[in-house]
């Protein structure tokens, strides 16, 4: 019956249907193959939940493993819940779900709200200081460390909740090494800890550690939580499987899933055994399988199984699909790396040319084993005009403009943040010399303030500490005034993009960059994307804030409704009792910093309902917090129920409330705090920078590619010592790399074309290359399996939409001849560097325009 209820389950095999549909009281894992929909399984789920549970889309947590995947499962749950339910889920990676925790709560374990989130870059000059300063030591036991290795151990010690204490303790038990490296690493974890704390931020490892703190010191906080599902499990690390039980403790309710043959993160600390350990953790855990692949063709599956089946000790799964065979996998080799990529920037626009419209450039992706393979891949698309983003590689947020500006903003936001004062005090250029910077750090840090706060005392006349030079109070003024102006404007709620445009006036940017950088027009285009990405964050803060009312059965969030809700309820029930205030809204009122306290000016009144004990405060913009100390027996028992009776409206508001009238809700933040946050969680892995929609190839990491699929797929380099890494040695590790080819090949959903060279430059020498022992392995056991002949395009067009488009469309029984009559006859095949079919080419876009209906029609929803 639900099934011609809710149209998205119809489409769901037996299989997914149970795992969509199982009681969300049993723990459920769905172990599956790429492309069997477990992505879609999750989602669906949500959506169940809300639809046919009655959850409310706030009482669910939905983890994914990066922002982009987040991303898409908005997207689909906005069309099956409704925009304003699909933002109110709590939808995003472990680390952008604890920043939002932390943001708000994060004072209840002594985390100011506005900490700021420090980069890699960040860190990395962190910890060159740190070994800088320690040099003679290291020297002098000849110890050497470099910075990425320490912050690497470290990230792994917080990946398992290991303090620099327990580190210290671990190296002196260790009795392998006498000169104990780990002793001295142990010892930089903690001062590297200190100074992150100094500087009021946190790292990305500390997200999820700081949240396991929070979630264990105050579990309140999570009870509003009634279901976690978390995606690609496979990859959890022991801190993030922490977290997913700290959320599924409140009400039990948790769904995962994952494949082990894509566990692709054990270098960053994933523990596949997480999967066995949640079956310990949760009894009564059910396992689905799921054994139909609905992404790739026969040919794609086939090469891809017949790889990731090297590894004898992997559990084997089935795993088929009712697509055809259609066009075999492509292995090409070239002398060259310039040769490799200016085929792929042929084919690519072979593709296209020939598919009638019926392929963009969206539809294409160049997956990579390194970030550094995209230099040349990139030039050679970019000398054939082809739109093209690269993820995870110069990530925009990294761009030495997008930083500088940044920390303008982190500054007048926090400015106890002294990475970002160390990046701005000398840019643009103000005569303050390296060595004056670090003197007024040196007197800063003695004076116990930080940098920032010096300046500005010197600046307001205080005298001059004797370390620093007098001429410094001279060109400290411009940058003091400006950062002053900024946190005026910013206190104000001015929007960022105004507040960008205000740095660039007032320390004439423009004309550093123009003076100093050689490419500025690229450069100056990303100072204006940020100014756009400012306005679509604010936008995003505006749904928000605007998202909870009162007829969607969402928390109200406005006083009005509020009252309303509570006036009904008090002519329900006469009986008034004493006004019992829950300790929570006592720190409230009184246990915060007055600067939080004059921010949230907040005004209250008290409202007693029955037996609920219920008051509501009105705070900055009108939020109202709604808090009671309800009894606990009478919430786990009510029936899951949309249209709860306004009395329990309050009452369930009230647990909740209480702790979330803490502090900053999203709505409540500046502008400039939530943009900063926002930011800053999208430096995370990825940072996929989705800008003015454009359609774009991808050249991208196969790490960042987890979850994702493209019909036509590329993945060059696949070489021995690049695909497995020659950094790989041990068995365990190749496997890893296996398995990483293998996610790679399984993004492909209709054209595969893996390639290699016989020479390649790495680290200045040039190299001769073999194949992969992994596509070795394939043509010695499977010959014939990887076709070495470019496929017949007009051919493989045709399957193409075949597969693809190949179910009969909705309303249109003519689209698919619409869109034959618009292929071409076949180029010729023999040699990739055939001439470039210029009429087709430059006819693309309109060709374009008349297949995009088609595909609008949207097939493969
Ligand atoms: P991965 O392991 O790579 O993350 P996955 O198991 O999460 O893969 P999905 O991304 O959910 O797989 O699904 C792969 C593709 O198959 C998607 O395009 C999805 O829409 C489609 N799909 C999944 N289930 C069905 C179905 N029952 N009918 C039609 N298409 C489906
Ligand atoms: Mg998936």
């Amino acid at each position: 019956a639900d099934k011609t209820k809710y149209s998205y389950l119809a489409s769901l095999n037996a299989a997914q249907l149970k795992a969509v549909t199982a009681s969300p009281s049993i723990p459920l894992q769905i172990l599956a193959g790429p492309g069997s929909g477990k992505t879609r399984v999750l989602t669906s789920r949500v959506a169940y939940l809300v639809q046919h549970h009655g959850y409310r889309p706030y009482e669910i947590v939905a983890v994914t493993f990066t922002n982009k995947a987040s991303k898409e499962m908005k997207k689909r749950l906005q069309v099956l819940l409704g925009e304003k339910a699909a933002d109110a889920l709590v939808l995003g990676t472990f680390h952008a779900t604890c920043a939002k925790y932390l943001r708000r709560y994060g004072q209840l374990i002594d985390l100011p709200n506005n900490f700021i989130i420090a980069d890699a870059d960040d860190c990395k000059k962190m910890m060159s200081g740190l070994l800088k300063s320690r040099k003679d030591i290291l020297d002098e036991s000849r110890i050497t460390l470099k910075e990425g290795a320490v912050l690497s151990e470290i990230s792994k010690a917080k990946a398992k909740e290991e303090s620099p204490d327990a580190m210290a303790i671990r190296a002196a038990q260790d009795p392998s090494s006498s000169t104990n490296t780990l002793a001295v690493i142990a010892e930089l974890y903690a001062e590297y800890e200190a100074g992150l704390r100094e500087a009021n931020s946190l790292d990305f490892d500390d997200l999820l550690v700081f949240g396991v703190k929070l979630f264990r010191t105050a579990p309140r906080v999570l009870e509003g939580c009634r279901h976690i599902l978390v995606d690609e499990f496979q990859d959890t690390n022991t801190t993030q499987y922490e977290l997913m039980k700290c959320f599924a403790k409140a009400h039990g309710g948790v769904s995962v899933v994952g494949d082990p043959d894509q566990s692709i993160y054990g270098w960053r600390s994933a523990e596949i055994e997480n999967l066995n350990k949640m079956i310990d953790d949760f009894p009564g855990t059910e396992a689905i399988y799921l054994e139909e692949n609905y992404r790739s063709t026969g040919s794609i599956l086939s090469a891809a199984h017949a790889v990731v089946s090297q590894d004898r000790d992997r559990i084997k799964k089935n795993l088929y699909t009712s697509h055809p065979k259609s066009t075999p996998v492509t292995l090409k080799v070239f002398s060259t790396p310039v040769i490799e990529a200016s085929f792929i920037a042929w084919e690519i626009k072979r593709l296209i040319a020939y598919s009638g419209g019926v392929l963009g450039y969206d539809d294409f992706a160049i997956l990579l084993r390194y970030n550094a393979l995209s230099r040349v891949i990139e030039s050679a698309l970019q000398k054939d005009s082809i739109p093209n983003r690269i993820v995870g590689g110069h990530k925009f947020f990294e761009r030495m403009e997008i930083k500088d500006l940044l920390a303008y903003l982190q500054l007048a936001d926090n400015p106890g943040f002294t990475p970002a004062f160390i990046r701005v005090v000398n840019t643009p250029k103000r005569a303050i010399g390296d060595k004056s910077v670090a003197d007024l750090i040196a007197a800063a840090k003695t004076m116990k303030v930080s940098p920032m706060e010096l300046s500005e005392r010197i600046i307001d006349g205080e005298p001059l500490p004797a370390s620093l030079k007098p001429a410094l109070k001279k060109n400290l003024a411009s940058f003091v005034g400006a950062v002053r102006k900024l946190r005026r404007a910013a206190e104000k709620g001015t929007p960022v993009g105004d507040l960008i445009r205000l740095i660039i006036d007032k320390t004439g940017y423009e004309e550093y960059l123009r003076a100093s950088q050689q490419d500025f027009d690229s450069r100056w285009e990303n100072v204006q994307e940020l100014i756009s990405y400012s306005v679509t964050v604010a936008e995003e803060q505006a749904r928000q804030a605007a998202g909870d009312t009162i007829e969607d059965g969402f928390l109200p969030a406005n006083s009005a409704a509020v009252e309303a809700i509570v006036n009904r309820s008090q002519a329900q029930e006469k009986e008034k009792e004493q006004v019992k205030l829950h300790p929570l809204f006592r720190r409230n009122t009184s246990g915060l910093s007055d600067d939080s306290q004059s921010r949230s000016r907040s005004r209250s009144t008290s409202v007693v309902n029955g037996r609920g004990n219920i008051k509501t405060s009105e705070g900055k913009n009108g939020v109202i917090e709604v808090l009671s100390s309800d009894d606990e027996d009478e919430r786990r028992d009510e029936k899951p129920n949309r249209h709860l009776s306004a009395k329990t409206e309050v009452k369930r508001a009230g647990s909740l409330e209480a702790v979330e009238s803490l502090a900053n809700a999203p709505e409540n933040m500046t502008p400039l705090a939530y943009f900063l946050q926002t930011s800053m969680l999208s430096t995370d892995t990825e940072a996929d920078q989705e800008d003015t929609y454009q359609p774009k190839v991808t050249i991208t990491t196969v790490h960042a590619a987890k979850g994702l699929e493209w019909p036509v797929v590329f993945i060059p380099a696949v070489e021995q010592g690049t695909f497995p890494s020659y950094r790989c040695t041990e068995a365990h590790e190749i496997a890893e790399e296996r398995r990483l080819l293998y996610v790679a090949m399984t993004r492909a959903q209709n054209f595969l074309t893996l390639s290699h060279c016989q020479f390649r430059m790495m680290g200045g020498e040039e190299n001769d290359k073999e194949a992969s022992e992994f596509v070795g392995m394939v043509n010695r056991h499977q010959p014939g399996l990887l076709s070495t002949t470019l496929p017949d395009i007009d051919l493989a067009i045709r399957r193409y939409m075949s597969t693809m488009l190949g179910r009969p469309p909705p309303n249109e029984e003519t689209t698919k001849e619409m869109i034959f009559k618009h292929v071409r006859a076949a180029p010729p095949v023999s040699t990739w560097d055939a001439p470039e079919p210029r009429d087709k080419w430059s006819n693309r876009f309109a060709r374009r325009e008349v297949t995009k209906a088609a595909r609008a029609a949207d097939y493969w929803a």
